[in-house]
């Protein structure tokens, strides 16, 4: 059974019965699933699956500079469960559950039991009815929340849907549930994500190695052998990722498991998660440290999504610097050669 409260972590010998703690799961959800729970040490107190799952008093900690809606999310939706940003795309956001409850997540203060819910039909309708008329919108990506949570009978019907769209040439799902719920992702779910005449791609939330467990990788290989492209999302996280091993060895699982490392997020300035923030400098050292290292396959693209709804940029530092009349370019071990090309 999914452990969704203090008392219920104590009782799993998770964490301590903390009034201070109480306080944090009465301000953001708490659930940790029955696959995560089995992940957990109980004998490391640095375990980096509980750090991302088990409510710490750190939390109660907000900072000025944090934000409710730290990506902007509500200064770009027209109607209810859409924002559309970007020109060619919009999120569709169905539902604001999911199966566990990130300690950092970024929609932290819409998600959960007390968050924004599920679209009703007449909402779910008027956001359909949106990207049916904008004929600019080429991609749909389903998040939330986590998509997954729907049954496979419901995500069939908005893949119908979508499917009559004759503009949107491609769905993407972004999901935690192939690895904090792997059995979720059983014939009927994985059926339900393809849409007729559309691309299916899946961006897999994982933030460390050990997340990936035996079930795990068979529920990404259930959408891999099935045609549904795989792609990664991770969040740097302070105490979870923050080292180039982890890292590495984090996106050579990626890849070892049909996912193409995707984006790697600076974390964002939700509410409460000032513990797991480290600067942008010390992210562009170590995604530098990634490349050459790994495989080219294995590289993800380190973004920030930029406070206020301005969208996502890339925080990778440049390998390129313009000097009199050519171009100084440095390689993966630091050293710098001249490029006299144009
Ligand atoms: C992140 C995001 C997307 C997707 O961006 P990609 O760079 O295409 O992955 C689209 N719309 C919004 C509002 C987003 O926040
Ligand atoms: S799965 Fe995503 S939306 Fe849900 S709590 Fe984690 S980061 Fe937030």
């Amino acid at each position: 059974m999914t452990l969704r409260s203090i008392e219920d972590l104590a009782a799993a010998g998770l964490t301590e019965r903390d009034p201070a703690l109480e306080q944090v799961a009465e301000r953001y959800a708490v659930a940790v699933s029955p696959a995560l729970v089995e992940l957990i040490d109980r004998g490391d107190p640095d375990d980096p699956i509980a750090r991302q799952f088990v409510p710490s008093v750190e939390e109660l900690v907000t900072q000025p500079q944090e934000r409710a809606d730290p990506i902007g999310d509500l200064a770009h939706s027209p109607v209810e469960g859409i924002v559309h940003r970007y020109p060619d795309r919009v999120l569709l956001k169905a539902v604001h559950v999911c199966p566990v409850y990130c300690r950092f997540c970024f929609r932290r203060e819409m998600v959960g039991p007390a968050g924004l819910g599920t679209l009703t039909s007449a909402e779910l309708d008027a956001a359909i009815g949106y990207i049916a008329a904008h004929p600019e919108v080429w991609e749909v990506i389903l998040t939330g929340g986590d998509p997954l949570v729907l049954s496979p009978r419901r995500l069939e019907a908005i893949m119908r849907r979508l499917a009559e769209i004759e503009h949107v040439r491609v769905v993407r799902f972004h999901t935690r549930v192939p690895v904090v719920e792997p059995e979720r992702v059983d014939a009927a779910m994985v059926a339900a994500l393809k849409a007729s005449g559309k691309a299916t791609y899946l961006a897999v939330h994982a933030n460390h190695k050990r997340e990936f467990s035996p079930a795990a990788r068979e529920a990404v290989a259930r959408l891999a052998d099935a045609g549904v492209v795989l792609v990664s999302q991770s969040v740097l996280l302070r105490g979870v990722n923050d080292d180039v091993e982890t890292l590495a060895a984090l996106m050579k699982t990626f890849v070892e498991n049909r996912i193409k490392p995707y984006y790697l997020h600076h974390p964002d300035l939700a509410p409460g998660t000032s513990h797991f923030r480290l600067g942008i400098e010390e992210g562009q050292k170590l995604v530098a440290a990634l490349r050459g290292r790994i495989s080219g396959l294995a590289q993800p693209t380190y973004v920030l999504d930029i406070p206020g709804g301005h969208g996502k940029s890339v925080l990778g530092e440049s390998a390129v610097t313009r000097g009199d009349g050519c171009f100084t370019i440095r390689d993966w071990q630091g050293q710098e050669h001249r490029y006299t090309g144009e």
